[in-house]
């Protein structure tokens, strides 16, 4: 089966080739002929990640998937959500995105808790499905590990002692939200 993904990025498309397993042919937008950047004007993880998926369906015809991510910190209200990839500026940087989530924090006080939340949109045969992954945790007060990205240095998965850029890669992929979110797709495109 022939999907398009909404992303350019080479890591995330062989982990969800992973997770999809034999059988799926995964294409980038580019390679199905949209080279714009898609928009992604919404106000939820849900309809940043529909608008992403209807925008490639509406242009290719094809069938197609698109996720959007939030990390959500309780003692920020939830923030920084749909504004993680740009919550220190447009540049998307992550290390200037995790010093601002530690001064925001030190200077909220309160608890560390946070989750990462997935929101995937498939439409398949021009229906639309969503799926969703959560991966529960806690903001460390420093950064540790390599491995990963984006805020992974200080992102601590409930229930380990350590950050998930200290994770492999497959020890990562099995509790993660995105994880989560793309086997549940997965499951019901193999029904
Ligand atoms: P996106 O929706 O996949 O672009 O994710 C939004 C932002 O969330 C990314 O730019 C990353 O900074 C962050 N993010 C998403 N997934 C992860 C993860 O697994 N670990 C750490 N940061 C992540």
């Amino acid at each position: 089966m022939k999907l398009v993904f909404a992303s350019g990025n080479r890591g995330k498309i062989r982990e969800a080739l992973e997770i999809l397993g034999e059988g799926f042919e995964l294409l980038t937008p580019a390679e199905a002929g949209i080279l714009e950047d898609i928009p992604e004007t919404g106000q939820t993880l849900r309809e940043n990640s529909l608008q992403k998926a209807r925008y490639l369906y509406e242009r290719t015809g094809m069938d197609c998937f698109a996720d959007d991510t939030g990390l959500e910190v309780d003692s920020l209200g939830g923030a920084p959500g749909i504004h993680t990839a740009r919550y220190a500026g447009e540049a998307k940087d992550s290390a200037a995105n995790i010093d601002k989530l530690l001064r925001e924090m030190e200077k909220a006080g309160g608890g560390r808790t946070a989750r990462f939340r997935t929101v995937v949109t498939l439409i398949v045969g021009g229906e639309t499905h969503f799926y969703e992954g959560v991966m529960e945790g806690s903001i460390a007060k420093a950064r540790s590990g390599s491995g990963g990205f984006g805020y992974d240095p200080v992102f601590m998965p409930e229930g380990y002692d350590c950050t998930a850029a200290e994770l492999s890669e497959e020890e990562k992929n099995a509790i993660s939200h995105r994880g989560k979110a793309l086997r549940a797709m997965a499951a019901a495109l193999k029904k």
